[in-house]
């Protein structure tokens, strides 16, 4: 049984590098940026207005002004602002030559047809000037970048629609187990439905790689076999759940020794997931991971999706959060490493209801993983704990 943080090394070291490709921005959610996206333009490109109002010079607002033009968003101003006079203006649209100032049109009175006097004393600008976010070749966005959704609005608003990004490693998923069947089915006496694979298949996804449902392998060597052998063939990186512990049927490390698969671990100290198991071969990863919900989706966490993540050259990793925890926290064992979930209320960290790796629902609420180190029972009130949002 090895420690985390050395598995965590062997994984990491293992990491291959992804080659880069060009995708549609639209079709980038996820994905890590292999360049630096510039400005093609200062934003905003003109000066613009911040209000619906009336552009005009600062120094006439105490005066009646008159209304020479009408300025809607998508239109160049035809006329220059002169003394005393002032253009209507819509939110988003080019504030016209003279004016420094968008009086806001909620302050101001109609006072005859075409004119106009603001009813107080001081007006901020109002405008948004040229360059004032972004001047033109500035880097808005970092390689390394994942890319989220406020980051897709970057893109198209730079007219960066090919975006260079890492391939991203494709990641098959296995379930093994005679008793798992598949979610459209009623499970009959001593069955249970499958789970493992599809909220692994969303973990990918949401980790940036691409993920593909292999199937189930039967618990027997011949099925156990070919159906790695078969995923192996078409992806990076292979997840297995199920099949690893000590059981007559767990025959997933016999089967990976015997496609000459190079076992790095079968035995981690961490809780829960103690028979998470390691192999490569060739430059593909194969995790056996265990079979219960919580385990396998907090195996993914910590160890599956730093590999994604090395491999993709995503710069963000895990972002190191430290909070304190709301009440004692103790445990009878401390032979292992634990990693628990838990909420986050107001900044301090409270367990969420967890009874155990089987316990499917305990992940349902909680808003992060945190996790006690190997001999340590306890954690005291207001004792910073690293937290990892799920
Ligand atoms: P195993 O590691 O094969 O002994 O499985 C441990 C536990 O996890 C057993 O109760 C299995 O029924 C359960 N399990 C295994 N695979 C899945 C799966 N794909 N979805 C949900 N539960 C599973
Ligand atoms: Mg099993």
């Amino acid at each position: 049984m090895i420690r985390f943080e050395e598995a965590y090394k062997i994984v990491i070291d293992s990491a291959v590098k992804a080659t880069i490709e060009e995708v549609d921005f639209n079709n980038s959610l996820n994905r890590i940026l292999a360049e630096d996206i510039k400005s093609d333009m200062d934003m905003p490109p003109f000066d613009k207005s911040a209000m619906d109002g009336f552009a005009c010079r600062q120094e006439d607002i105490k005066n009646e002004l008159e209304i020479i033009e009408t300025i809607p968003a998508g239109k160049v101003p035809a006329k220059e602002i002169k003394k005393n006079q002032c253009s209507k203006i819509m939110t988003g649209a080019m504030v016209p030559q003279g004016a420094d100032c968008v009086l806001m049109v909620e302050f101001t009175e109609e006072i005859s047809k075409n004119k106009i006097r603001y009813t107080k004393e001081k007006s901020s600008t109002n405008i948004c000037y040229t360059g004032e976010d972004i001047k033109t070749a500035k880097i808005v966005l970092k390689k390394g970048t994942q890319i989220k959704p406020q980051h897709i609005a970057v893109l198209a608003s730079v007219g960066a629609v090919k975006p260079k990004v890492y391939t991203r490693p494709k990641v098959g998923v296995i379930s093994t187990g005679d008793e798992i069947i598949e979610p459209e089915n009623k499970p009959g006496l001593s069955q249970i439905r499958n789970s493992n694979a599809y909220q692994l298949l969303a973990q990918i996804t949401q980790a940036g790689a691409e993920a593909e449902y292999v199937g189930k392998a039967a618990d027997n060597k011949k099925s156990t076999f070919d159906t790695i052998s078969k995923a192996l063939k078409n992806n990076d990186i292979v997840l297995l759940t199920g099949g690893v512990s000590m059981g007559e049927f767990d025959h997933v490390p016999e089967i990976m020794n015997q496609l000459g698969i190079k076992i790095h671990f079968e035995q981690i100290a961490v809780k829960p997931g103690k028979p998470t198991t390691f192999g490569t071969i060739d430059d593909k990863f194969i995790f056996g991971l265990p079979g219960n919900p919580v385990s396998s989706f907090i195996q993914f966490e910590i160890l599956v999706k730093p590999l994604i993540c090395k491999i993709m050259n995503c710069k963000h990793q895990a972002k190191e959060i430290n909070l304190p925890m709301g009440i004692d926290y103790k445990r009878k064992k401390a032979e292992r490493m634990a990693w628990f979930p838990v909420n986050i209320k107001n900044g301090i960290v409270v367990p969420s209801n967890y009874h155990g790796s089987a316990h499917i629902h305990a992940l349902e609420n909680a808003d992060a993983l945190t996790f006690i180190p190997i001999g340590q029972k306890i954690i005291k009130k207001g004792e910073l704990v690293h937290v990892r949002p799920i």
